[in-house]
């Protein structure tokens, strides 16, 4: 039978959810922690897990797990783990480390004691006597201890997931792509209706938009580091992402719109589109919100707009999202979705939100404001 892994998927605060869902319908049976969702698969499995997860941050193999509360257990712990299945005798390994509510606090030493139990295993496995020359493939590995209980990890992805390599240019304050996905795969958002960005900045939400309507691996146009590593059966390569292509639906007519007050903005969001591949499947514009009104009697509007952090910067978000409020109070048949750190923002806005969700937008608290659609019947 073919052999089968522990991966763990890590993922930013309050997302566990919407990974969980992503691997679910993906056809796996989870386990959601905080910070990580659980599933057991195969190598196909996890370079599928790499290029098909929209919202996750790393897809990493679970190399064991055990309980140690001295160095010496740590030391054999790891020793007795069968290190050389995933690591060549040149193979580069950096061991990262973390400890929570643990015997073994000191950080350094855990990784340094890790590093030499591994050392060590892989110069018995492999016979080599002297030192290991660590050019070989890279492979990332984490120790990580929390209330007594230590794992060790590999790192299958390499750079994080949101590093999807469409973008070109970023401007002042872009979201990552894998959390403009996690917005728009919490909307009741799906390729047949009306998308628009009215503050779109680099375009990130109408290009994941974009990549979803598509059904596009958003990992397509990129590697990962186990296509890199010797005993990763390598044409699955090949037979994942052609799999991956075949599953592209190029047909359907999408209609998503980005706009922007900021004419280099706008450029800038075309640029990024172009470099995805879906310059025909995007119309951006420069336009202030005030200005518009949507052609369509549904659809689904999702905005980053300014959230008035700095100093002085306040009043002004204050007065936009007032005329949001204006605009889209009448647009019944729209869903609306405002992201905002703003913890005022409905009183601003004129209407309490059907429903609030509380995110990190990187290191910033923010709420997720949903003001949900009437439904529209005609239809
Ligand atoms: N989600 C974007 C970042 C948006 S930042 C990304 O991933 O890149 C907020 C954007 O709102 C800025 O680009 C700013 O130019 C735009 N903006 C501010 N006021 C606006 C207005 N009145 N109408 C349209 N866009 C506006």
């Amino acid at each position: 039978m073919e052999k089968k892994y522990t991966i763990m998927v890590t993922v930013a605060a309050g997302l566990e959810s919407v990974v969980g869902q992503e691997l679910k319908n993906m056809g796996y049976d989870v386990r959601v922690d905080n910070y990580r969702v659980f599933f057991e698969g195969t190598q196909a499995d996890i370079l599928r897990a790499n290029l098909w997860l929209r919202t996750a941050d790393r897809v990493k193999i679970v190399i064991g797990s055990f309980e140690a509360k001295t160095f010496e257990e740590l030391f054999q712990g790891i020793k007795a783990l069968p290190v050389e299945d995933y690591l060549n005798y040149d193979s580069e390994f950096p061991v990262a480390g973390r400890s929570r509510n643990s015997a073994l606090h000191s950080v350094p030493d855990v990784q340094s004691i890790t590093k030499k139990a591994i050392v060590q295993k892989l110069q018995e496995a492999y016979h080599v006597r002297t030192r290991l020359p660590e050019n070989g493939f890279f492979a990332q590995l984490e120790v990580m201890i929390s209330k007594d209980q230590v794992m060790l990890t590999l790192d299958t992805t390499g750079p994080s997931l949101f590093k999807r390599g469409y973008r070109v240019e970023k401007g002042p304050a872009p979201l990552k792509e894998n959390f403009a996905a996690a917005l728009i795969l919490l909307t009741n958002w799906n390729k047949d209706m009306p998308f628009v960005d009215p503050t779109c900045g680099s375009g990130t939400l109408p290009i994941e938009a974009a990549l979803i309507g598509r059904n596009l691996a958003p990992g397509l146009t990129r590697t990962f580091d186990i296509e890199k590593m010797d005993w990763f059966d390598h044409e699955l390569s090949d037979t994942i992402r052609d799999e991956a292509e075949d599953k592209a639906d190029y047909d359907s007519e999408l209609n998503i719109k980005g706009y922007d007050v900021d004419a280099r903005m706008v450029k800038i969001a075309q640029e990024n589109a172009k470099h995805a591949g879906l310059s025909q499947d995007i119309t951006f514009g420069h336009m202030d919100l005030a200005d518009w009104y949507p052609e369509e009697e549904a659809g689904v509007l999702v905005s980053n707009p300014p959230y008035g952090e700095r100093m002085g910067e306040l009043e002004a978000a204050e007065e936009l999202y007032k005329t949001m409020g204006i605009l889209y109070k009448p647009l019944k048949h729209w869903s609306k979705y405002i992201l905002t750190s703003d913890l005022n923002f409905e009183k601003a806005y004129g209407q309490k939100a059907t429903k609030k969700r509380k995110l990190y937008n990187g290191q910033l608290r923010v709420d997720y404001f949903q003001y949900w659609a009437k439904p529209n019947f005609k239809k």
